[in-house]
């Protein structure tokens, strides 16, 4: 089997993404890029989660021709594509329905920085265009909206996080749904205070180094 390993991996992050309560149903989708051999392991379509195995995820080229797995990609195929495509740091894609980013997507709101974990994604969530699901005018809209961050929300649908393997998109996609769910609240009964473009720039810095300190 071709990309045995990535393709377990988009199955059991898939069945956590919905078990974290990032998604419902069959909503939302992942997948993770083989760079070297230019192949993108990516969640089958309209498959619930709890049937995923590394099996029947789907392995398309970036081109986005089917090359094993018997079930359809997922229908967000353009947008995992045009990311690629893009962004040559990036490797992994996770898109949620989680409730509060998409509660703020729906406001057609960007998430400022209400506090420092907005640093997973950047200074600041920027906010792409309605569009069509699994369209490219989707896929167009992310793009130019997610510029160097590494999150975006979608307007009146989700999220997509980004990152240079599975677990850090998905570690990504669960700290802004927990940013998104402090400025829901925050919103809720005050003013949230937003921390100064500078010291965002110092999070956005100190975060590349975060986790990679040698152990003892
Ligand atoms: P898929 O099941 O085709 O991945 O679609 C789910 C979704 O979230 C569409 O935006
Ligand atoms: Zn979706």
């Amino acid at each position: 089997m071709i990309l045995k390993a990535k393709r377990g991996a988009v199955a059991r992050l898939g069945k956590r993404m919905l078990a974290a309560g990032l998604t419902t149903g069959t909503g939302g989708n992942l997948s993770w890029c083989d760079r070297r051999r230019g192949l993108v392991a990516v969640s089958p379509s309209a498959v619930a989660y709890d049937r995923l195995t590394a099996g029947n995820v789907a392995v398309v080229d970036l081109e986005g021709r089917r090359v094993e797995g018997a079930l359809a990609p997922s229908s967000e195929l353009p947008f995992h594509l045009a990311l690629y495509r893009h962004r040559p740091d990036v490797a992994a894609v996770v898109h949620t329905h989680s409730v509060y980013a998409t509660t703020l997507a729906c406001l057609h709101w960007e998430i400022p920085a209400v506090h420092y974990l907005v640093g997973f994604a950047g200074p600041k969530v920027p906010l792409a265009p309605y569009a069509t699901y699994g369209t490219e005018a989707l896929a167009r809209g992310v793009v130019d909206a997610i510029g160097s961050a590494n999150a975006v929300l979608l307007a009146n649908h989700g999220m997509i996080a980004v990152g240079a393997d599975l677990d850090k998109a998905f570690a990504v996609a669960e700290e802004i749904e927990l940013v998104a769910r402090i400025y829901y609240q925050a919103k809720a009964v005050g003013t949230p205070r937003i921390l100064p473009d500078d010291e965002m720039r110092r999070v956005v810095e100190r975060f590349k180094s975060y986790g990679k300190a040698p152990r003892p």
